[in-house]
């Protein structure tokens, strides 16, 4: 985790004054509901332990310096003409926060900024709304502008989807600046309601990279979304009162399944089904039946991977080899898919060797080396220093 008098030195040493501020937002993972969020339903995910820092000191002119240790790179841009950068794609997560803050006629001045993270960058853990939401977080703190958490997750991912031009629903921003330390959170991507719901301490999350990216994922991604738009048009000449997905049962699609051409309608039973496993997992979550959970979590896996197809082999063996290990509770894909990564619910005791052996065990099978972080749940934006 970055220092925060490291921090503080470093931007004293690029600024030549000292910050007034350090603020951090988190990355987060999801336990489950995949590919739910676009259909108005559920997600589980927790904030994790690891966040974009922002150390920051305003400054009296339309400046904004930003410099990201990650990518030892500065840019610099003036409040009044915020465009997009060619040169420096990163600094358009920057760029879309301060625009989007502007655009709600918010009195924002310039800045020095100073970042560094040490979420995985692109690596499906959210490094890009830890990113949006601490810029716009520590604006806000410089400049005494009030923001709800809602309304700072709902701006960072305007900046992502306009400015970026990343379609992405609302689950990262909403974990960057809401998540819950020790808690997952319920939430309803309809309507933005959420309950939080404790992980009980003897359980921790294992989030493993298989190091497999496929090429495909935003094409693949669209394709996904279209089905179910697709879906949903053909169902409602009998249901005519259905907005999403969300709004049909299991028993419906069962029923009306004849609407749907081949191809669509396994991805319709993927979301369907998946909307009633997060629900039923959040309240065995709840009563501390982690059994259910995990087996919750093995057939969000098989539902992924057989009607949503969004799996790939690396993936399947990662799950069957957690499954096989001690004190594993569940696991499956979490993400978009195509590659990216696993989650697991391992109870506490065993979770160190569980983390060596699935390391050593996929690298045997597939000769690829994963990467594995083990989480705890983690609280959404905060101060994390102030000079
Ligand atoms: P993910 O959000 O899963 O990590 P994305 O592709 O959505 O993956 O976001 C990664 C991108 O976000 C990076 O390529 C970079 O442009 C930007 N980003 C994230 N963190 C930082 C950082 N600390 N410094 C600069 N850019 C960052
Ligand atoms: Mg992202």
């Amino acid at each position: 985790m970055p220092e925060v008098s490291a921090l503080r030195d470093a931007f004293t040493a690029r600024f030549g004054i000292t910050p007034r501020l350090i603020v951090r937002a988190p990355g987060r993972v999801n336990l489950i509901g995949e590919h739910t969020d676009y259909n108005e339903g559920f997600v589980l995910p927790i904030a994790i332990d690891r966040a974009t820092f922002v150390a920051a000191r305003a400054r009296p002119d339309h400046t904004v310096r930003v410099y990201s240790a990650n990518f030892a790179a500065e840019d610099s841009f003036d409040l009044a003409r915020i465009e997009r950068s060619a040169e420096q794609p990163w600094s358009n997560y920057v760029r879309g926060v301060v625009k989007g803050l502007l655009a709600r006629d918010l009195p924002i001045l310039g800045a020095d900024l100073l970042i560094e993270s040490d979420v995985p960058l692109g690596g499906g853990l959210s490094s890009s709304a830890s990113l949006e939401v601490s810029v716009g977080y520590a604006l806000q703190l410089l400049n005494n502008v009030d923001l709800l958490g809602e309304e700072l997750a709902l701006l960072a991912q305007g900046a992502e989807n306009s400015f970026v031009g990343m379609q992405c629903g609302i689950m990262d921003q909403f974990m960057a600046a809401l998540g819950r330390a020790g808690h997952a959170l319920l939430l309803d991507c309809r309507d933005l309601s959420y309950t939080p719901i404790p992980i009980p301490p003897d359980v921790r999350v294992v989030v493993c990279d298989s190091g497999v990216r496929h090429t495909l994922v935003g094409s693949a991604y669209n394709e996904r979304r279209a089905a179910c738009h697709e879906a949903v048009t053909l169902l409602k000449a009998r249901l005519p009162r259905i907005a999403a997905l969300r709004d049909v049962t299991t028993e419906q699609l069962a029923v009306n399944g004849d609407l749907l051409p081949p191809a669509v309608l396994p991805r319709a039973r993927h979301v369907v089904s998946e909307i009633g496993r997060t629900l039923r997992a959040a309240e065995a979550l709840e009563r501390g039946d982690l059994r259910l959970f995990g087996a919750l979590m093995y057939e969000s896996h098989a539902s992924l991977r057989d009607d949503y197809e969004v799996s790939v082999p690396e993936i399947d063996t990662l799950v069957e080899l957690a499954r096989g290990l001690p004190g594993c509770y569940g696991s499956r894909i979490t993400g978009g898919g195509f590659g990216g990564s696993t989650v697991s619910l391992v109870s506490t005791g065993a979770v160190e060797a569980f983390a060596d052996a699935l390391g050593a065990q996929y690298q045997d099978r597939t000769g690829n080396q994963a990467k594995i972080l083990i989480c705890t749940p983690s609280e959404g934006v905060s101060r994390a220093a102030t000079f």
